[in-house]
């Protein structure tokens, strides 16, 4: 059976809950979002008895903010990548550094912290999802933050959190339009990231506000961006 990807909508951020052997929750939305999670998971008649480890797909505000809560709740293991992990320990989304005007407004609103928590499982470059029955990897691919991830399906299935974005206004208006975050820790190494994830083979993008990108269109997007010593084949 394809494992099924369900998408969550939060109230600035997308969650998703990925259902093979087991089910695995990606991203915690902003802090206080523990309930509408798990709202979201019963209407799609998934008992969130069954979540065996909450992912993230990187440290910020709006995709680790319940992570705590629902820790507590569920008795789940959290997981993160290592360089990320300092960000939930410290419960503080760290620099927003805005890649464009628009970015520099939002981060003047936007609360960096969040209720920090200790990740209980670090991950890496390479790890696989096999033993929640989930024919998936993980792809580092860091730049909007130094721990940022994608999960990789075999099927091309992706979800890539906010290493792109799809339409503007947080994925409001044209979501399925390729466009750069908000902000970037280190933009050379996002899009060298966001590089990595096409040549990985994906196909459908889903991501942490907006989406889901199909690849075709993203690699038209971004290609004229990739730095010369990666120009695109
Ligand atoms: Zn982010
Ligand atoms: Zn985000």
């Amino acid at each position: 059976m394809n494992p099924a990807i369900y998408p969550i909508r939060l109230r600035i951020s997308m969650a998703y809950v990925l259902v093979g052997e087991r089910a695995v929750l990606v991203d915690t939305g902003s802090a206080g979002e523990e309930e509408r999670i798990l709202r979201g998971m019963r209407r799609f008649n998934l008992e969130p008895e069954r979540l065996a480890l909450l992912l993230h797909t990187h440290g910020h505000t709006d995709h680790a903010g319940s992570t705590l809560a629902l820790k507590q709740r569920l008795r789940v293991p959290a997981a993160v990548h290592t360089a990320d992990a300092p960000k939930m320990r410290a419960g503080d989304s760290g620099p927003l550094i805005p890649l464009r005007f628009s970015g520099r407004i939002l981060s003047l609103f936007l609360d960096p912290r969040f209720p920090a928590v200790e990740p209980d499982l670090l991950i890496e470059e390479g790890y696989s999802l096999a033993e929640f029955g989930l024919p998936a990897t993980i792809l580092h691919t860091p730049g909007h933050t130094p721990g940022s991830i994608s999960i990789l399906f075999e099927d091309g299935r992706a979800i890539a959190g906010d290493l792109m974005m799809g339409g503007a206004l947080g994925g409001a208006i044209h979501p399925l339009d390729p466009g750069y975050h908000y902000f970037a820790e280190d933009l050379p190494e996002l899009r060298s990231s966001i590089r990595k994830l096409l040549d990985h083979g994906a196909k459908t993008i889903y991501l942490g506000h907006g989406g889901p990108l199909e690849a075709a269109r993203a690699r038209e997007r971004f290609a004229p961006d990739f730095p010369a010593t990666l120009a695109p084949r």
